[in-house]
């Protein structure tokens, strides 16, 4: 299994941007995952550990594309009809077998095999039959209707067309293994009674619903209380069973935020201050050599902070590539105000606009709290770090949540 170096996520503390930490995290980051063959019938959303590299060409044989009749476009009269002799027949599953010879047709279903000789096929609705003859209309062009073989081979690496590769299992990776847990005194199991001042988990609800989506496997371990020492051994344990450790919460720098402290002696631990608002900062540390990411804990500040760096560094560990989200430029229906140098995520849906095309209407607060506003918002309006004043009608990158949460 590859490995990390034991100082990759070794980091100064300046304050960086999103670009910077991505960048940063690109060029430190590996797959960890080991590979295994799993059947097709349980391949998807899978990442592939190795290309597919295609045994036949699909389809094996070139076929037609419609019923009708194969003909050889050279014996078609341009401006006339043309009259050819039925000289046999070809079905899906039932192929001719012969040559077909020049001055025939053969009378041919859609997916029948082509045998050699035609290059073009009639569709039945422009032919008329007499008496052993079949009556072609002039007009076609040469090729009309051939499905060559191998036509759909380089198209993509899904499991419909591994199956029509004859193939029934793929290599993948294995699913990240990941140990999810909360950290605060102040919080209580959904279910539970509330004790004055606790407030429910819901941080571990969110995340173990996004780990689900983002393809791994996660095993929810819980609440740790703001104790270094409980913090410390739970975290060691899980490391020894799991690819990477996510938790959130307890990585301010107040006095009872221990988890921080709990890494540290346990492994390393840096701060990486994100220029992003909600946000920072995400802790990136090491317990052996099993990643650990830490969250922070406001619910809004755990989504985005998810999206924008803890995704990402788990698709990459888990061998998946080429998962950037795309970013849609819509029209902002709102004013806003920023401080440069530092990206902000508004929270956001679209509706059209007065000419059809989409705008973005910005939820009204925007504490980083308030999870209400994550469930009324489809997305998140990115305004990158040199804007510091948006006019309503101002073009902005939207990210719809679809785009990663589905
Ligand atoms: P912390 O980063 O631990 O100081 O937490 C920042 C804020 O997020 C506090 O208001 C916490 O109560 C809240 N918070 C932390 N973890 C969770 C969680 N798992 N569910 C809901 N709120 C949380
Ligand atoms: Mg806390």
């Amino acid at each position: 299994m590859a490995q990390l170096s034991d100082d990759c996520f070794a980091f100064g503390g300046k304050l960086m941007t999103t670009a910077e930490a991505r960048t940063l995290l690109d060029a430190r980051l590996t797959p960890t995952a080991d590979t295994e063959t799993v059947p097709l019938g349980d391949a998807l959303g899978r990442v592939l550990a190795a290309d597919v590299v295609a045994p036949i060409a699909v389809p094996p044989h070139a076929n037609s594309a419609v019923d009708g009749y194969a003909i050889h476009f050279d014996d078609l009269a341009r401006d006339a009809e043309t009259r050819l002799r039925i000289a046999g027949r070809a079905a899906a599953g039932h192929p001719s077998g012969e040559t077909l010879p020049r001055g025939a047709a053969l009378r041919i279903f859609t997916g029948a095999p082509i045998p050699p000789g035609p290059d073009t096929i009639m569709m039945q609705e422009d032919c008329r039959t007499e008496d052993g003859t079949v009556v072609v209309q002039p007009g076609i062009k040469r090729g009309a209707n051939f499905r060559v073989a191998g036509e759909d081979v380089a198209a993509a690496q899904d499991v419909g067309l591994a199956a029509s590769l004859g193939l029934t299992q793929l290599r993948v990776r294995r699913r990240l293994r990941v140990a999810l847990f909360s950290t605060g005194d102040e919080l209580a199991e959904p279910g539970t009674t509330l004790r004055p001042g606790a407030v429910y988990d819901s941080n571990r609800y969110t995340l173990a619903a996004l780990l689900r989506v983002t393809g791994v496997e996660a095993s929810d371990l819980g609440i740790l209380r703001d104790d270094r020492d409980t913090i410390r051994s739970a975290l060691a344990r899980a490391a020894e069973t799991h690819d990477v450790i996510l938790t959130s919460g307890g990585m301010s720098t107040g006095e009872e935020d221990h988890v921080k402290a709990a890494v540290e002696s346990a492994g390393s631990l840096y701060l990486w201050r994100l220029a992003i608002k909600p946000g920072r900062p995400v802790a990136l540390g090491q317990i052996g050599r099993v990643p650990f990411i830490g969250l922070p804990g406001n619910p809004v500040a755990v989504m985005v902070t998810f999206l924008r760096i803890a995704r990402p560094m788990l698709l990459t560990l888990g061998g998946a590539r080429g998962h950037e989200p795309t970013l849609y430029r819509v029209r902002a229906g709102f004013a806003y105000k920023k401080k440069r140098d530092r990206r902000e995520y508004v929270r956001a849906w679209l509706e059209p606009g007065a000419d059809g095309a989409p705008v973005a209407q910005r939820f009204p607060r925007d504490g980083a709290g308030i999870l209400s506003s994550m469930v009324e918002a489809d997305g998140l309006v990115e305004l990158s770090e040199e804007v510091t004043t948006l006019e309503p009608g101002a073009v902005v990158d939207y990210l719809p949540f679809s785009e990663v949460f589905a």
